[in-house]
């Protein structure tokens, strides 16, 4: 028996590098959903070679697309449409495994739904933690499913962290463990000051130096907020609190993050920049398997550095960790906000350098609020698409 995978943003650069592994282990694990919010042509070419049972699409257009492009003679998936549907294929008895790599809070509905499910759930998805961290762990520790970090800085302090054999949610930080230290690459302006940056392009900004990866999180890494979603992340993940997470420019991308004991060990993981690493964890767990990725030849590579990073630099990185010291809603609020002024810089209608002033300016919104409750998916929705609002009026103020 094969484990059946169902992978949520297929089309993207973590879906495509899933699918990569996946097809290393045919005797292993089978397909058995893949969904994509464009590029259906691809989307339909991969559900061809991987014989998949199930697709799922944004809209109907979408779908009428999707069996225009479909060959001839070739057993046509199921075809699903709509957020809702992909939230219930998330959840749909017919796979064990999720790859949750949705980029943004869109991605929320389909990783909650696979915890709830009791999935064994591979968040690459940070935006799901960041937005909806305390109810996406509770989803995790009631229904017993497996959660596996494929963020590859949160993979590495998975493998550093001492554990049964299992991936369940932990209940507090780990016994002996001082700090998790979280590396940074500093992205493509590390050696460039804030003041020189207003006039940089999207390509410039998603020309990041190690990794390659979907447009909104190499602009998140440019302005390293790409960090800070994963302080907030590893906040939940580890259950460690702010002031115990540490992060660190580590510019070769070697390193993928450390844990410090207390008894002044630190344990790191190494290896390539290369995705498929994390992604053959999470889906071998707790057997090692192929990735595809080469050996690391140290002696090549030769540098490692470290250096502590400059907030001046980097005001996104600062404004994350004033969110998770104030709070799920400034979390919620964050990840809108940035949300917003990516989706508008990548679309030309937005300096680089008002990016972290967007987002301040939505925190501080935000604080001036009534405090609310988030209880609930829809609480976490109801927020996200107020601070939305919020972060477009001042965007398009005359
Ligand atoms: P990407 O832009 O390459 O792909 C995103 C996928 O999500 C695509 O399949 C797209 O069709 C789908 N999608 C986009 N908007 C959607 C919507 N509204 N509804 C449904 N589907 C939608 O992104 P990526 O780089 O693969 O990143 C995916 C997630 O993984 C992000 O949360 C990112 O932060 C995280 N991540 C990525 C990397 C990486 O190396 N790419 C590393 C760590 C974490
Ligand atoms: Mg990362």
């Amino acid at each position: 028996m094969t484990v059946r995978v169902t992978i949520l943003g297929s089309t993207g650069s973590i879906g495509q590098s899933t699918l990569d592994v996946i097809a290393r282990h045919p005797d292993r694990f089978s397909v058995y959903a893949l969904s994509a919010h464009s590029r259906i042509d691809l989307l339909a070419k991969q559900a061809v070679g991987t014989g998949a049972a199930v697709v799922v699409l944004p809209d109907d257009a979408a779908a009428v697309r999707f069996r225009a492009v479909w060959p001839n003679g070739v057993a046509m998936p199921e075809i699903r449409v709509g957020p809702r549907a992909l939230a219930e294929t998330a959840a749909d008895p017919g796979c064990d495994t999720v790859m949750a790599a949705i980029v943004g809070a869109a991605g929320l509905p389909g990783a909650l739904a696979a915890a709830r499910a009791g999935k064994r759930v591979l968040l690459a998805n940070k935006e799901a933690l960041v937005a909806a961290g305390s109810l996406f762990m509770a989803a995790v520790r009631d229904s017993g499913a497996e959660l596996l970090p494929i963020d590859s800085e949160h993979n590495a302090i998975f493998q550093c962290l001492p554990h049964d054999g299992r991936a369940s949610a932990p209940q507090g930080p780990a016994a002996g463990v001082r700090r998790l230290i979280l590396t940074a690459s500093g992205g493509p302006f590390r050696t460039r000051n804030w003041s020189d940056l207003h006039d940089v392009t999207p390509d410039q900004a998603c020309a990041h130096p190690n990794w390659s990866m979907g447009r909104k999180i190499s602009v998140d890494s440019a302005t390293m907020l790409n960090k800070g979603l994963e302080v907030i992340e590893a906040h939940w993940l580890f259950a460690m609190p702010p002031e115990r997470i540490n992060v660190v420019i580590h510019p070769q991308s070697v390193v993928h993050s450390m844990v410090e004991y207390e008894d002044g060990s630190v344990v790191a993981q190494l290896g390539q920049p290369d995705m498929r690493t994390p992604i053959a964890y999470g889906l071998g767990f707790p057997d090692r398997i192929a990735s595809g990725v080469g050996l690391l030849d140290l002696a090549a590579g030769a540098r490692l550095d470290f250096e502590t990073p400059d907030l001046g630099r980097f005001p996104c990185l600062a404004l994350a960790f004033e969110a998770l010291r104030a709070g799920q809603s400034s979390c919620i609020a964050l990840n809108a906000a940035n949300e917003i002024a990516v989706d508008a810089f990548l679309a030309g209608r937005l300096r680089y350098t008002a990016i972290a002033r967007l987002i301040g300016d939505t925190l501080d919104w935000q604080a001036q609020q009534t405090a609310s409750v988030i209880g609930s998916i829809d609480d976490v929705l109801e927020l996200d698409r107020r601070a939305r609002a919020f972060c477009r009026s001042i965007h398009f103020a005359p």
